[in-house]
Parts: C-alpha cells; structure tokens; sequence
C-alpha cells in the first residue's frame, strides 16, 4: 500500500475523510487532524529514506559507469512498446531493464525476446517503483559498465513521480490516445520529468488529439522538457529519441533535483 496517496488507510479516502456521509463530530475531526499529521510524517519519513537510497543507487550505477533513466507513464502509454523499439533499433546503447509491474512477468519476457536483459519487480498492491527494490533488482541485473538501466516505472501518471529511484533522467510517455489534457490534469508528472515522449502518432489521423495544445500545456509546466513526437510501432522519432539517450555518459549530473510533495503549488523544487 502507498501512503503517498492514503490508499493505505481504508478508513480514510483519498482527501484524508472517513468513508461516510455522517456529519464528522468534533472528536472525529481532531482524531482525521492527528491522523493527517501522521500520515504528513510517515510520508516525510518514507521520502527520506527513499531518497537516501536512491543516492546509493545513483553512486553504484556511477561506480559501474553507467545511467539509469526512469520510464513512466500511463498503463497502454506504450513504455515496454518504446523500450522494445529502442532495444531493437540501437544496440550500441547497452540496455539493460528493470521493469515495475504489479504482477506478472510479462513485460520482462517482452524485453528479453527484444534482445537485452530484464529482470521484473513485481510491487503487489504498490502502485510504482521505489529505490529500495530497484537496488535489489539492480544487484541482481548486475549492469555491464557503460549500460544505460531503463527503469520502466509502474503505470500511473501521479505516485511513480514522487520517488527518486537513482535515475540521471526521467521520461514521461503519453500516449495521443489518452487526450491531449494530461498535462493539465497531472502536473506534478511533467513537472518532474525531463522528456516528454508523445507515442503512437500513427494514430493521429483517427484521433481529436490536438498536439500543439498537448506540447503548450506540458512546456507551460515545465519550460525546459525535452518532446519527442513518436510511433514505437512504425519508428517514427525513434533516431532522435535514442540520440537523446545517447547524450548520456555515467558523467552526467541528473537533470533534476529530487521531487518533494511540500514544493509550493506542485512546482519543482
Ligand atoms: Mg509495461
């Protein structure tokens, strides 16, 4: 369970009130103040320990000369699809991949039959990645020096940005799809990423998706965010997209600075 976004407590929804239409007594209402404060602090707590331990895993990643690049996105965005195009197209890149998934092993399977190495986390009930069980499935991917680790994120667009896993990078996928709006419904998200990737442009022609609209409200977010319009399936924008992977050397200072939940109004601190 993450007590990022409270799902933890079943007592509680997602605004941190009961599960009830009752009108809250005042015992009640000091007992959901005590209880926020305390959610506030085991959050702070568990974004603490994670950020020290994906220090760790930046500084293991370094000593072994190679980047880790966090993937995340929307389930269906078309991650595993891009990775697989990635690892197909450009082999001097020296992937390796760790993928987040609740259950199964399936896209680890898809990424082995691409060519490279995976090795999959499953997070059971955990709705994205977290530094400690990217260090375990670091230490059992055992990356060559020189790799790039694509760290394919669990799919949703609002806990996965929150936790630093030791990336140099973060990488957003969205799909056209998913409707040109998400930007604006999920700020944190392209505020916290360094590119953006615009997949399965195939299907623009049977969509309402209005891409200057999309890249205006992600640039407007996030000035400095790198955009790809891409079709994993056909190739499209997959040279440029692996060029900016390439950019990369285990030199490189990471983009940006740790997300915090207490940034004023979501920006990146
Ligand atoms: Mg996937």
């Amino acid at each position: 369970m993450c007590v990022t976004c409270g799902c933890s407590d079943p007592k509680l929804n997602h605004d941190g009130e009961p599960h009830t239409r009752a009108r809250p007594t005042r015992a009640l209402k000091r007992s959901i103040t005590r209880g926020a404060r305390s959610t506030l602090q085991i959050e702070r707590s568990l974004l603490d320990k994670n950020q020290r331990l994906a220090e760790q895993n930046r500084a293991w990643l370094a000593a072994r000369s190679s980047v880790a690049f966090n993937l995340m996105g929307s389930p269906g965005a078309g991650k595993t699809a891009l990775l697989e195009a990635v690892v197909r197209f450009a082999s001097d890149l020296s992937i390796v991949v760790v993928e987040g998934d609740q259950a199964t092993e399936r896209d680890a399977e898809r990424i082995r039959q691409a060519g490279c190495r995976a090795i999959q986390i499953n997070t059971g009930t955990g709705c994205h990645l977290d530094a400690h069980a990217v260090l375990h499935g670091l230490e059992a991917l055992a990356p060559e020096p020189g790799s790039r680790v694509i760290l394919e994120n669990v799919g949703n667009l609002v806990c996965p940005a929150l936790f630093d896993l030791g990336e140099t990078a973060r990488i957003v996928v969205l799909s056209v799809a998913e409707g040109d709006d998400k930007p604006l419904k999920y700020p944190h998200m392209f505020r916290a990423c360094d590119a953006l990737v615009l997949n399965k442009i195939d299907l623009l022609p049977y969509l309402p998706f209005d891409m200057a609209a999309a890249l205006g409200h992600a640039r407007a977010l996030n000035p400095k965010l790198v955009t790809f319009e891409l079709s994993a399936m056909r190739g499209d924008g997959l040279a440029s997209f692996c060029n900016w992977l390439r950019s990369f050397t285990a030199s490189s200072a990471p983009l940006v600075a740790s997300p915090s939940p207490e940034a004023p109004n979501g920006a990146t601190p």
